[in-house]
């Protein structure tokens, strides 16, 4: 307990390599073409090239244990002990561990959920009855030798007590996983007390659900474990540290307790609820003025001022990104296609440390020593400020005019009569959710397109030939209201976020979204415009193939801000209602086009839900807001879908009858038609097709299983407003899988209908 403070660190790092290096070696280990050792060493190499360069850069205190081979919740579960006993009987301890996260032919894989507000995905441990927490330290306890070997000074990082049981999972009929806190509180204890054996300066115990309103006695539970932890009396220097939101009454808890360190994050909360802790005047502060989370450059000006206004008020101050860069690229160094004025506002993971050493040295030997990098930053500021492509006033004066009109539509009812007129479909109507499977013939086509082995017009011809094959497949299958496959898009934001002002589209900017899989979400800097039709020629060219209605699809705005990294410099409000405008007239392009069926994705809706409770109804007001912005501009004949996936609905239930779409197709097979009740509950009258099979899992659902679900449904539903499809798009799906799937979807949709 004798460590000295630090002054510079994050708060952990990206662990899939500068070129996804993690994500090659584990998927050729799990195609069996690579074994162990070869795996093991690819990930030691990274671990030491991350520390070494954290070092190099001039941090006091490197985060280790922050690697993983998949997740890091699922690395706490295994050093408490906490793997289903379904994956005990594998004996090799990295088979067992991929079992937990993947499944095998035998064993059904942990569930995977978000992380907080986050586009990282964790794994959700099981707690039984009968699971019995015991230490395994094998893991941290290597990965501090292997840093100690490098004379790295290394802090440990672990998830928090608090944080693991909150995200847990109760099974069989256990207990709610919180109620176990003490028990596992022992199990940290024995493990601090090794580290301090192993002569560990300081470990970081990340505890983010204090920001949260996810457990309801937060501060009590802190301040117990903490009390605890911090009371042993042999341990290493404690850091507590807490990101993604602010902490209310968690704070003061912790201060009481003996811990030596407190993290916060100063991105997402203020200076002012730190002002309120006397207690911290004991303390160290680990002050989160760099975003961690997103891909802007700080303002090193302001950051500095917070920064003094700290100084005053712990016992010292050391400065870090607010949360794990692991939510960021690498390094704007692979990136080589960016104009000037863009790289500069921009920082990526190695600029997030120097902003953080820049600013640490700025606070200890005073602002004369960082003076050429607050130059810097403060022309970043001035030029991004004055970019002309933030600011496009006809876009802005376009939103407020029709705000002022008001984003609204004729009445449901007789929407639906004056659609049902146009579009003569019959009841239980069926229809697909959009993609169909992306097969090798697409994947082929776009990477030789991106290498030039093919032109444009050759592209064209072949994703045309796809499309004409969906459409003749579904014609065949006797599916009502159609759809072109969506072959063109290797993402369904990536995909409008090229075609949009104001996007930039990284090279090489991947960041990890759960296990060894990655995306590239694009960056959107400036005001939103759509320069011309980006779906209108797809969607008409497939309409022209078919007498049946085909159905436009587009991405909604609140799913295009969630996976996206966006500006930071107005509310995401505003930026919402400006992707709104561009969907708004692409779904008006489609009407004049002649598509009489237009789906507005919103996936996400669920995601950007705030942590805090008080700030959901502002979220759910402008999400809404934004969707009926996007869907208002056609005529009421038109009729509007929208599809939502991925999640608990209970939350957004109410959001879900506002945004008044005609259809609503949703995710439901797994959960059994429960979405339905509690749709009748709020009184929603519009029509809905909930999934009627899983499009996760390879497996045919069969024509009585299906046909099953539909009578469920239609004891909450009437007929006149039922839909029936499966519960998500089909483009992770085989063509077999998927043509004898919607087969026994037409032919349970056509006996209900009988009958
Ligand atoms: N239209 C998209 C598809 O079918 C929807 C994807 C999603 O819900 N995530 O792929
Ligand atoms: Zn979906």
């Amino acid at each position: 307990m004798t460590a000295a403070p630090f002054t510079a660190t994050i708060l952990g790092s990206p662990r899939i390599g500068p070129n996804r290096e993690l994500k090659r070696a584990v998927e050729k280990y799990w195609a069996g073409n690579s074994d162990r050792r070869e795996l093991e060493s690819v990930a030691a190499r990274l671990r030491r090239d991350t520390a070494e360069a954290l070092v190099a850069a001039g941090l006091d205190s490197v985060p280790v244990n922050t690697f993983s081979y998949y997740d890091q919740v699922l690395d706490t579960a295994v050093m408490v002990g906490a793997l289903p006993p379904r994956v005990s009987g594998i004996t090799d301890d990295l088979d067992r561990y991929f079992a937990a996260a993947r499944g095998t032919d035998e064993i059904a894989p942990l569930e995977m959920t978000k992380w907080f507000d986050t586009n990282y995905h964790y794994i959700v441990p099981e707690l039984g009855p009968d699971t019995r927490f015991t230490l395994n330290p094998t893991k941290v306890l290597a990965e501090v030798k292997e840093a100690g070997a490098l004379d790295v000074p290394a802090r440990p990082v672990l998830v928090g007590p608090i944080t693991f049981l909150a995200l847990s999972k109760a099974v069989d009929g256990a207990h709610a996983p919180i109620e176990r806190l003490d028990e596992l509180v022992a199990v940290y204890a024995e493990l601090l007390e090794l580290l301090d054996d192993e002569g560990v300066g300081w470990v970081q115990l990340d505890e983010p659900v204090l920001v949260t309103d996810i457990l309801d006695n937060t501060a009590e539970l802190a301040e117990r474990t903490y009390a605890t932890l911090g009371g042993l009396t042999k341990r290493p220097a404690l850091f507590v540290a807490t990101y993604f939101g602010e902490l209310t009454d968690a704070l003061p808890a912790l201060a009481r307790t003996p811990v030596e360190a407190i993290g916060v994050d100063l991105v997402a909360g203020g200076v002012s609820a730190v002002a309120a802790v006397p207690e911290l005047a004991t303390k160290i502060l680990v002050a989160g003025v760099v975003d961690g989370r997103n891909v802007w450059r700080t303002n090193l000006e302001s950051a500095l001022a917070t920064l003094a206004k700290l100084l005053g008020l712990a016992k010292h101050v050391a400065v870090s990104t607010s949360c794990s860069t692991l939510h960021v690229p690498y390094s704007l160094d692979a990136e080589d296609d960016l104009d000037a004025a863009l790289r500069s506002w921009l920082a990526f993971g190695r600029e997030k440390v120097s902003e953080v050493v820049a600013l640490s040295r700025g606070i200890t030997t005073g602002r004369d020593a960082i003076s050429a990098e607050v130059a810097a930053s403060n022309a970043a500021v001035a030029s991004r400020r004055s970019d002309p492509r933030l600011t496009n006033e006809q876009v802005r004066s376009r939103i407020s005019s029709i705000a002022a009109a008001g984003a609204t539509r004729g009445p449901a009812e007789a929407r639906r009569a004056a659609q049902q007129e146009r579009l003569g479909l019959p009841v239980l109507p069926t229809t697909t959710i959009g993609s169909y499977p992306q097969t090798s013939a697409i994947r082929v086509a776009r990477a030789e397109l991106r290498a030039h082995k093919i032109d444009y017009a050759e592209y064209e011809r072949r994703m045309k030939a796809e499309i004409a094959d969906v459409i003749r497949l579904q014609e065949q299958l006797g599916i009502d209201v159609l759809v072109h496959g969506e072959p063109e898009r290797n993402d369904m934001v990536q995909y409008f976020a090229e075609q949009l002002d104001g996007f930039f589209a990284t090279q090489n900017g991947w960041v990890q979204s759960y296990g060894s899989r990655c995306v590239r979400p694009p960056i959107l800097y400036g005001d939103v415009a759509r320069p011309e039709p980006m779906t209108v020629d797809w969607i008409s060219y497939a309409q022209s193939l078919t007498d049946k209605p085909v159905k436009g699809m587009l991405t909604g705005p609140v799913t295009i801000l969630a996976w996206s990294f966006v500006r930071d410099d107005q509310p995401l409000a505003e930026t919402a209602a400006q992707v709104a405008l561009a969907i708004r007239d692409e779904t008006v392009d489609l009407q004049s086009a002649g598509i009489g069926i237009i789906q507005v994705d919103e996936p996400a809706l669920r995601e950007l839900l705030p942590l805090r409770s008080k700030d959901k109804e502002a979220y759910l007001k402008w999400a809404v807001d934004a969707f009926r912005l996007a869907t208002s501009g056609v005529s009421d004949t038109t009729q509007i879908h929208t599809h939502l996936c991925y999640s608990e609905f209970g939350e957004i239930i109410g959001a879900i009858a506002d945004l008044d779409a005609d259809v609503t197709s949703i995710e439901a097979a797994r959960s059994h038609m429960e979405v339905l009740d509690d749709l009748n509950a709020i009184g929603f009258g519009n029509s809905v097709g909930p999934g009627v099979y899983d499009i996760h899992s390879p497996r045919v659902p069969g024509v009585e299983e299906m046909a099953t679900s539909l009578r469920e449904a239609l004891n909450a539903v009437p007929a006149e407003r039922l839909w029936v499809n499966p519960d998500c798009g089909l483009k992770t799906r085989k063509t077999d899988e998927v043509t004898a799937s919607l087969r026994n979807m037409v032919t349970a949709a056509r006996a209900v209908r009988a009958s």
